[in-house]
């Protein structure tokens, strides 16, 4: 069997049709598209239309996208450059302990400035707690910043009913960090009613060092990128005209087969989570049954370590990932199944699986018999299974 690829919560791969987009853009479309020549005109009308097509994707006017180098960056530009602008009315600021490390590290660097930080805590599915948001609004509240859908564990947060708390009881600006949404669920920002949203195209299926962030007209917020004019002045940096481009038809396509994609999804997910709990034991399904990711299954194996698990299906060819891909390495569990109340040891013990488009029930099928095998395999060489099963022999 081919090598398989169960890690596109991760990064997925560009699709051929926004390769196709991209190309002219490297080669005889090359120019600057702040150059006042042909070559310069050729590039703006790239970058335009790929404007056009996340706005039309998210909901909004085009003069409302700006093009940044990430999703990590549109997520610190939207929580440093909120919070710059508007420390004259507040520094208080509230976001969830489930957060990307992009938004939870841009509050913690706000701490040491003067700010001060609410990190809301979640449920045991992983939902942010709503009456613990509307408690912690206050006055000199000034951004609330929730992930649309969490990487790790796919909880989909009610981000239209937050927006709601938000807006009832605080005059503090809403910021979504979509970038794990796109593609899987619909994802409209007038419909939720948020300030500023974040996109990364290399979550559907688009290039890498490329995302975008939603700024609602009206509402000005403070430069994080200072250089030339590009981005209407807001965002320095030759613009990166074959990305771009990619950006705007990856997220037209993800729209577009939004609904045939998360269906493909399901199946293989729903097929995957019934199969891995019914046929390996010892094993928990981490995050909610319902309002969870469409290709998104987490689960915590007991007795053994995520890593080895890991480290034994790369060696079958299945690619998958513990704890989040941005903090492994580190043998710190997962902060979000900590948040979650999942125990440490459980925790450790935890792997994400993420589908795709190219995905297939074989696969799932054939990486089921694997994990089968090698949490068995790993089980049989671990004391504190052994202790449980009443075999010391092993110690
Ligand atoms: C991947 C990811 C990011 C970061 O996006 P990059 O473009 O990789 O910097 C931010 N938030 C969430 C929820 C993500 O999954």
């Amino acid at each position: 069997m081919d090598r398989i690829y169960f890690d596109h919560a991760a990064t997925t791969p560009v699709s051929k049709n926004v390769l196709e987009k991209m190309l002219p853009y490297f080669t005889e479309n090359f120019g600057n598209s702040h150059s006042q020549h042909s070559f310069g005109r050729n590039a703006v009308k790239g970058v335009d239309f790929a404007r056009s097509q996340v706005a039309k994707a998210l909901n909004c006017l085009p003069n409302e996208i700006y093009f940044t180098g990430s999703g990590t960056e549109a997520d610190n530009w939207a929580i440093k450059g909120s919070a710059w602008a508007r420390q004259s009315r507040g520094k208080h600021i509230i976001t969830s302990q489930i957060e990307h490390p992009a938004v939870l590290n841009s509050c913690k660097w706000l701490e040491k400035q003067g700010f001060e930080v609410t990190y809301l805590p979640v449920d045991g599915e992983g939902f942010v707690k709503l009456d613990e948001l509307e408690k912690a609004l206050r006055k000199d509240t000034i951004l609330v910043s929730i992930m649309f859908a969490n990487n790790e564990v796919g909880a989909i947060q009610p981000v239209r009913k937050i927006a709601e708390i938000v807006k009832k009881n605080s005059n503090a600006l809403f910021h979504v960090d979509a970038v794990q949404a796109v593609g899987a669920v619909k994802v409209d920002v007038k419909e939720i009613g948020c300030d500023m949203l974040t996109v990364s195209a290399h979550k559907f299926y688009g290039p890498k060092g490329i995302g975008a962030l939603f700024i609602r007209n009206g509402l000005k917020i403070d430069k994080l990128i200072i250089g030339g004019g590009q981005e209407r002045a807001m965002r320095g940096g030759t613009s990166n005209t074959p990305a771009i481009v990619g950006m705007g038809q990856a997220i037209e396509d993800a729209v577009n087969n939004l609904e045939s994609y998360s269906e493909h999804c399901k199946k293989l997910r729903d097929t995957f989570i019934s199969r891995v709990e019914s046929e390996v034991p010892y094993v928990k399904l981490n995050g909610p049954r319902e309002n969870r990711l469409p290709n998104n299954a987490n689960f915590s194996f007991e007795f053994i370590e995520g890593e080895s698990i890991l480290y034994r299906l790369d060696l079958a060819g299945i690619a998958v990932s513990s704890g989040s891909a941005c903090s492994s390495g580190s043998l710190e569990p997962s902060h979000v199944l900590l948040a979650m109340g999942v125990d440490v040891v459980m925790g450790h013990g935890s792997i994400r699986f993420s589908f795709g488009k190219d995905n297939t029930m074989e696969q799932v099928d054939y990486a089921v018999d694997k994990i089968k095998e090698v949490v068995s395999t790993l089980r049989q060489m671990s004391p504190l299974f052994n202790l449980k099963e009443g075999d010391v022999s092993n110690v």
